[in-house]
């Protein structure tokens, strides 16, 4: 069976990519191998993928699929962005970080925001594929609901009435920016 690691420590993050790739392939995570993360040193999402596909592709002998992605919340000048994950470890945990999310955007009108995902494919020749999916929605006025993870309960998809963590999780990832960047990355590769 053809094998491929799918690059991250979020267990949120590999159950949604896992699904997402061919049943042909057998999902490798970096913990079963005991990889630890590389530092996540890049200035954008594309640059933080790449990092982390080319980071862990020095471990195995078949392709690697690596993502960044988080929150950008456009009246917080599109924070926390590629912060998210370090937001909610400097607060101590994602419900720490929605509160003061929350607390920072009280009475702002305007809650847009944009979950954003950049997927990068590293083939076993060393060729780099990446793309990037985006999507629109509104933070929530309360943590709403215990499904999904991270900063789910506080974002309401576009034409959505329901935050992620109210959503079903079989809804919202095949709906999500993930989801969304792995559409892209079909018309590009087989996976
Ligand atoms: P990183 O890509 O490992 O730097 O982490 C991205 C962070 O963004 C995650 O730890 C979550 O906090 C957040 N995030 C990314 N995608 C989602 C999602 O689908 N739902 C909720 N939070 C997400």
């Amino acid at each position: 069976m053809k094998k491929i690691l799918i690059g991250t420590h979020n267990a949120g993050k590999f159950k949604e990519i896992a699904h997402l790739i061919s049943k042909k392939y057998k999902k490798i995570s970096p913990i079963s191998l005991k990889i630890k993360s590389p530092k996540e040193t890049g200035k954008s999402f594309v640059s933080n993928s790449k990092l982390k596909a080319n980071f862990f592709s020095k471990y195995v002998s078949y392709p690697v699929v690596s993502d960044d992605s988080g929150l950008c919340i456009q009246v917080l000048n599109n924070k926390p962005g590629i912060y998210s994950a370090r937001l909610a470890k400097k607060h101590g945990s994602f419900f720490k970080a929605m509160e003061f999310i929350l607390k920072k955007m009280k009475n702002k009108k305007n809650r847009k925001a944009t979950f954003v995902c950049s997927l990068s494919y590293k083939k076993k020749d060393g060729k780099i594929v990446s793309v990037e999916g985006r999507l629109k929605g509104n933070i929530s006025s309360k943590i709403l609901g215990t499904k999904g993870f991270g900063y789910d309960p506080i974002f309401i998809p576009l034409r959505k009435k329901i935050t992620f963590g109210q959503m079903l999780k079989s809804k919202k990832i095949k709906m999500d920016h993930r989801y969304i960047a792995f559409q892209k990355l079909k018309k590009k590769i087989k996976i």
